[in-house]
């Protein structure tokens, strides 16, 4: 009988460990299910939806070309699936293990309704098989990626198949159109249609453009003008690539490509922490911050969404999330930080709009990174570590990436751009929201305030 693939963020035919046991086993059918009913589900930001609709597309392309296709369905995974099983008469569900808390309650439904076999896979080690000498999970990166270096390397990716077994006949499948994932009016998607090509073929594309130049990572991936890092973000987020094709593309690279592997192991590192705590995107894991006087002000949140704060490198990197759906990582650290300390607003407001807005939207990543840079995680506590975003612009030279996103200031001189003077300011450019001294002093007193009263 056929054997079902259950695909979800592992959209690729390569080193896809679900597809290539279901294809050992007999016939495939391989499905993407819309599911927006599984309990705690969280639904995908506009950003995600536009990726996965041309991710979908060409796995599809992918898939017929290798005599097979894809079937969608839409609505709770284990009913579709176990209806899906009982129109075919397929024996098994394959699928790689997903860690979001809604996919989680989602294995455990499915795996009561059909058979469900779970390969690991999307990830350098399995999350939660990383663990300290008393059998613990770490809470802490560095002991973590100490430990998961040590099992390293991954293993050999498995290789793309050049054809996969079809049943005798095909189940119906929705019209991918009718999922309406694409904006229309407006369709705003004009920059991300300019920036990126969804889908496995343009994956291993970027990586062998970037394994060429991987060995001068270290030196570069600090530089937002500069295309220093690898762009593989979404590509890894919807599975399109597997991160051990990632490590052994640009491990032959030599040079600094240590520093890329070690973030490909804060990736992992992410799953591991919302492993321990699943509402890790919505729920403080640090005293005392249930209790912090965030602001409330939606007219500072607007600013900052849409790069009108007044400070150059944080409206550049705003802008350039919006237009591409991606933004260099020190600029979302500084962007980060800059909401949650120069405008004291809560670090979730942050995290919802990066799910909407980034096409690499991840859970675990993005959680993990706002709760790091705000001090409310499980590791060390950075609140009181309050980025200058001025020093930090020049510091990191990002005159002419300031230039490229924020086109009001191009004029300017390498000295003048990161700090306007009040004289060279252009008109249709705001002041700045805040001072940076004065916004220091008050993140500090709000910080002292919540100690005192927890
Ligand atoms: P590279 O530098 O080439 O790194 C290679 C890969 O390693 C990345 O593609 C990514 O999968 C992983 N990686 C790199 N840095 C990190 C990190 N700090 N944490 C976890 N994984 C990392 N990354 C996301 O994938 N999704 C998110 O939703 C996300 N939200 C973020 C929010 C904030 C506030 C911050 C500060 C960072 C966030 N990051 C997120 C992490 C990081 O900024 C991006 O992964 C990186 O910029 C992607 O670009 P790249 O592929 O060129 O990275």
């Amino acid at each position: 009988s056929p054997v079902i693939v259950w695909l979800r963020r592992d959209l690729r035919l390569a080193d896809q460990p679900a597809l290539a046991e279901a294809a050992r086993k007999g016939s495939v059918i391989p499905v993407y299910i819309c599911d927006d009913d599984t309990p705690r589900h969280r639904a995908m930001g506009g950003a995600s939806r536009w990726w996965l609709h041309h991710s979908l597309q060409s796995l599809d392309a992918s898939l017929r070309a290798r005599g097979s296709r894809l079937i969608l369905r839409r609505g709770r995974s284990d009913e579709v699936l176990a209806k899906l099983a009982h129109e075919t008469g397929a024996g098994e569900v394959h699928a790689l293990h997903h860690y979001e808390p809604w996919w989680r309650n989602a294995e455990k439904a499915v795996a009561k309704a059909v058979t469900l076999c779970l390969h690991h896979g999307n990830y350098l080690a399995p999350p939660g098989s990383v663990t300290t000498g008393s059998g613990g999970l770490y809470k802490i990166f560095t002991p973590f990626w100490r430990a998961l270096r040590e099992r390293m390397p991954p293993p050999e990716p498995l290789p793309c198949p050049d054809a996969i077994p079809a049943p005798p006949q095909w189940p119906a499948s929705d019209a991918l159109d009718d999922w309406a994932l694409l904006p229309t009016r407006p369709d705003w998607a004009g920059g991300l249609r300019d920036t990126w090509r969804p889908g496995e073929e343009s994956a291993m594309e970027r990586l062998a453009a970037f394994a060429e130049e991987a060995g001068d990572y270290a030196g570069q991936r600090n530089l937002p003008a500069r295309d220093g890092t690898s762009m593989l973000s979404p590509h890894l987020h919807f599975g399109e690539i597997s991160p051990a094709q990632a490590w052994h593309g640009a491990a032959q690279a030599g040079g600094s490509v240590d520093t890329f592997l070690g973030e490909l192991g804060w990736r992992d590192y992410a799953q591991n922490v919302i492993l321990q705590y699943p509402d890790y995107g919505a729920k403080n894991a640090r005293e005392p911050f249930g209790d912090f006087p965030w602001r409330q002000s939606p007219a500072d949140l607007q600013a900052w969404q849409q790069g009108r704060t007044g400070y150059p490198i944080v409206d550049a990197g705003m802008r350039q999330l919006w237009h591409t759906g991606w933004m260099h990582n020190r600029v979302r650290m500084i962007a980060a930080s800059f909401l949650i300390k120069h405008l004291l607003i809560d670090w979730r407001e942050g995290e919802r709009w990066f799910w909407d807005t980034l096409v690499d939207a991840d859970y675990g990543n993005n959680a993990v990174n706002w709760q790091w840079t705000s001090g409310s995680g499980v590791d060390a506590n950075m609140f009181v570590r309050i980025m200058a975003p001025l020093t930090q612009s020049a510091k990191f030279d990002a005159a002419d990436y300031i230039r490229q996103w924020v086109p009001e200031l191009a004029g300017l001189s390498d000295a003048q751009i990161h700090d306007p003077p009040p004289g060279v300011r252009p008109r249709g450019y705001p002041e700045k929201r805040i001072d940076h001294r004065e916004a220091r002093e008050r993140a500090l007193a709000a910080w002292q305030q919540a100690k005192a009263a927890a």
